[in-house]
């Protein structure tokens, strides 16, 4: 078992993948558990952290012009 840097809940490293990988498929945007994670964060922590880089993401896009422009969006994530 291992500590989840973020929420203190012991975890193991196989759920958190395979938790992961039930929400996000390898060949999304979003990365691979073992690329951004490994072992740090339990499968909800990293699920919700990849969830805010993305839509962190989509608010510089938004910014830049690279993507239609959402107000709400931007405020809430950048
Ligand atoms: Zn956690």
């Amino acid at each position: 078992m291992t500590k989840c840097a973020e929420c203190d809940k012991d975890f193991d490293v196989s759920d958190a993948r395979d938790e992961y990988r039930a929400e996000w498929s390898a060949a999304d945007e979003a990365g691979e558990y073992d690329e951004l994670y490994e072992g740090a964060l339990c499968g909800s922590c990293a699920l919700s952290q990849t969830g805010s880089n993305l839509n962190a993401g989509q608010a510089i896009m938004m910014v830049n012009g690279d993507m239609d422009y959402d107000q709400n969006h931007v405020d809430m994530y950048l």
